[in-house]
Formats: structure tokens, sequence, C-alpha cells
């Protein structure tokens, strides 16, 4: 069952006892309900709601406060995590108190509730440190954990490891990423571990073998030296009938320091009969079976982070998932210095310091009424990485790419550089289509600057505008029907499809 009523403290609270796919659900929007209370009795029950209706990767319910049955309470294991509270009744003096505490805060920092689909592991590290800022939880603890893949883990992430929000590459690359831009701060050192080079897993058994033949099955055994005769053998040739005596002059030895002393130990191989004084340990992955030298081994520093105050203010902002971006693509630039770029280069062109087109191209996706929407971040990457020779970047809802064609010699050369240019913007929106939803068309166009220097303010003013008349413009579900698994076997095209 699932309701909506209101609490003391008149704010509205979605009561529900059982799993609900509430994000598809067109009959509770995001703006009926400020509140969550999940009522079911269950642990296991309960976390299976939680896995859909959270207030980090559910689009309806991000950051809002959600409680669950009083009886749950110091049983849910990491799922405490994002639980506010454990209460029987929704208008006890505790639970009101923590829902104004929490929603009061998210107004004052500038949370919205409103999300959209987490697509990647960097806009799930955005929506979940998102949360951790509302909750005022800034300082981000790993733990020692026996069933979690890395070892240590911050229970908060390890939650939605579990349930595939994010690749573990991704993981280290992103702490690592927010460190260097100062938005997150290491607080203390814990420990530095080695973890698998193919799967980053840390559970790995270390295996001693033969450096022969590479087995395990080796054996220990004692080096005894004879003083008198000098000879240096394992213990075993000394052995006669529960006597030690010396294989090469027949004395019987007598005391240990005084005739004979052990000076090493040496390893045999019960495989191939090897005999070594240093075996070589090689390691095996728990998790992907993988077996590897002990230098193979990826070092990995696990720290207690702090998320500093400048990466509050960053993180809450809209345009963090673009800041990440900037990590892996050192064309893509700050707005500002992509439009002092573009005048710099028009003033150059109009005094004739280079000769050839400044262009601007132009992409930005329309909803399925036709209205702009904010450029998503995997949009941006392929921008970035189909442009990687041209500055890129975002704003007004455009995403831009910036170019100068030139050292063309005939009039022909730039008109084919141009071409190109229009044809990579093509292939560009095209293989973003997988990033759409349904209904949404993703447009581009392009700009070249023309007239003379008192143009340039035009030009520039222009490129705040979306074209009503696109150059191009590709919508996936009515430009390619083809790729809908309904139809029949796709006859030969002009272009491979981009999968
Ligand atoms: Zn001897
Ligand atoms: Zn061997
Ligand atoms: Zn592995």
């Amino acid at each position: 069952m699932i309701t909506i009523q209101n609490n003391d403290g008149d704010r509205r609270v979605l009561v529900l006892d059982s799993p609900f796919a509430l994000d598809e659900s067109p009959d509770f929007p995001e703006y009926l309900f400020d509140v969550i209370f999940v009522t079911n009795p269950s642990v296991g029950e309960t976390q299976t709601i939680l896995n859909s209706i959270n207030p980090v990767t559910s689009t309806k319910c991000c950051y809002k406060p959600i409680f669950v049955a009083k009886a749950l309470e110091g049983k849910m294991g990491n799922y405490a995590e994002i639980i506010d509270g454990y209460a029987d009744d929704i208008n006890s003096m505790d639970v009101l108190t923590a829902i104004e505490n929490i929603i009061n805060y998210n107004t004052l920092i500038g949370l919205s509730a409103t999300e959209d689909p987490i697509l990647s592991s960097n806009q799930f590290f955005i929506r979940l440190t998102r949360y951790l800022i509302s909750r005022k939880k800034t300082i981000l603890e790993p733990r020692l954990d026996v069933s979690a893949s890395t070892g240590y883990v911050i229970p908060i992430f390890d939650l939605f490891y579990r349930q595939g929000a994010y690749e573990l590459s991704d993981y280290f690359v992103f702490m690592q990423s927010m460190t260097e831009k100062g938005l997150f701060r290491i607080s203390k050192f814990v420990n530095k571990v080695y973890l698998c080079p193919d799967c980053l897993h840390s559970h790995l058994l270390y295996v001693q073998t033969c450096p022969k033949c590479g087995q395990s099955s080796i054996q220990t055994e004692e080096v005894i030296h004879h003083f008198r005769c000098a000879n240096v053998t394992p213990e075993h040739t000394y052995n006669f009938g529960g006597q030690l005596r010396c294989p090469k002059c027949h004395k019987v030895l007598q005391h240990i320091g005084m005739d004979y002393d052990r000076p090493a130990i040496i390893y045999t191989c019960n495989i191939c009969g090897n005999t070594f004084i240093e075996p070589q340990t090689k390691t095996l992955c728990t998790s992907c079976h993988g077996a590897f030298d002990a230098d193979q081994l990826i070092p990995q520093d696990f720290n207690i982070y702090e998320i500093t105050s400048e990466g509050k203010q960053s993180i809450i902002s809209p345009n963090i998932g673009f800041t990440i971006y900037t990590e892996f693509y050192d064309n893509y630039i700050e707005f500002n210095r992509f439009l002092s770029r573009i005048r710099l280069l028009a003033e150059q062109k109009f005094s004739g310091n280079i000769t050839g087109d400044l262009l601007v191209g132009k992409i930005w996706v329309l909803d399925a009424e036709g209205l702009t929407m904010s450029i998503r971040p995997e949009i941006i990457e392929l921008v970035c990485q189909y442009f990687p020779n041209n500055k890129v970047s975002v704003a007004n809802n455009i995403s831009y790419v910036g170019s100068v064609v030139r050292n063309y010699k005939n009039v022909g050369d730039t008109e084919e550089d141009i071409i190109n240019f229009q044809v990579m913007l093509s292939e560009t929106i095209r293989a973003a289509g997988h990033v759409l939803k349904s209904g949404e068309r993703i447009c581009y166009s392009y700009m070249k600057l023309q007239g003379n220097q008192s143009t340039i303010d035009d030009f520039v003013k222009e490129m705040e505008f979306i074209s009503p008349m696109p150059d191009d413009s590709y919508c996936p579900d009515q430009d390619n029907p083809a790729s809908k698994p309904a139809a029949t076997s796709s006859s030969l095209q002009d272009e491979p499809e981009i999968e």
C-alpha cells in the first residue's frame, strides 16, 4: 500500500510498506511528497524497497528525508547509511525535528530535489556526495570489510557499488580527481594495500612457488654445515638410522654450535626436484582468478577524506559534472575562457595575423516539447572525444566547439575543411543518440565569422542563441527505426551504426 499523508509539521509523507516502482510511476510525481516513510517490519523487504526508493539514486526521492520502522533499528547493515531515522509514528517529536532540519538545510544550500536518472559512475558520485553534504556527513572514512571488493570501503559507497552503481577504476579516479581539485582533502592516511591489476579487488592469495616450474608443491629443509670437513648439504643427507652422521666424513654429529650448525633453509620442489634458496611469490585473485607476480599488483592508498568547504559549493553547483570531465579532456575549457579565445582569434583574423575561417559549432538537446535542456556530461565527453584538437565548452544549454580552418592554399581547401567540420558535428550528434531519452532531439548548427572588426560583438552575441533551423538534427526514436529490436535484419548502409 502506498499513500501520501500530511504530518503535524504540514509536510507530505509518502508512506509505503512494499516494493514499488516509484520512479517509473506517473501517479506519484516528485512534487507531491517531501518525506518517505517505509513501514515494512522486515529487514530484507525494507532493504529491497530501499534499493530503488532511496535519497541518492532515486530521481523522485533524492535528498528527501527517509524513515523506516522502529523495529529495524540496528539491523539494517550498510543501509543504515541512507536512513534518517527509525520510527513507528510519523508525528513523533524526533521525526518532526529531523525532517525540518534536513528540508531546511537542503533549502539553505540550494539542493533541489529534481535530478535526472543516473547514466554514469561520475553522475552517481556527484549524487552521492550531494546527499552526504545534505546530511552534513563530510568525512569519508574507509572501513575494513571482509566481504567488500577492495577490503577497505566507505560503507555508503559500497552499498551502491554492490548494486552496480559504479566501476572501481572510476571510483579511484574520482577520489583522486576531487582531491587534486581541492574539493576533497586527505585528513588521514589509513593504509597502502595492493590490489589485483585486472579487477582491482583486494582478496588475493599469496602463493610461494618453485622458480623453475612455477608449482607451489614445495617443501623446506634445513642445511647442515659440518665444521670438521666443511660439508654443507640438506639435513636428510645426514640421516642414518635416526642418527645425524656426516655423509662426507662419516663422523657422528655431536652438539649444534660445537661441531656443526644449520646456516640456511633450502626449498625443494616436489614436482620437478629443483632446489632453491628463495621461492617466488605469486598472487591469485579470488575474484577474477587471475595469477600475477607480486610486483604486478597495484599499490593503492586508502585515506580518510573530508569534503572541503570549496568542495561543498562546487559539488552542489549544477556545473560540477563538467568540472570533472575537464580532468580527462584538456580541450574542455570554461566558457569565459572559450569566449575570450574566440574574441582573440576573431581580432587576429581581422588584423590579418591569421588566415582562415573561424568556426563555432553549437550542439544542443531539445526535449519532447522542443525546449532546450541542460547538456549532460556524457555529451560533453563525446564532443571532447570527437574534437580533440578544438576547444570545447558549455553554457546556455549549448555545447560549443571552436575551430579555425587555416593554412589553405586554394579556395577549395577551405570549403572542404568546413565540410569536414560539419561532418564531424553530424557524427557527434549521432554518437550521442544513446544518451538521449525518448522524444529528445539533438541538434547542431555552425557559425562562420564574417564581416570586419565591428561584427565580432554580434558574432559572440549570436553564440548564445540556438537556431530554429539547425544544420542537422537527430532523434533516435524517429530517425533510426532500423535500430529497434523488432526490425528485420538491417540492409547494407553507407555508414556503420554506432553502438
Ligand atoms: Zn663431515
Ligand atoms: Zn619445480
Ligand atoms: Zn582480480
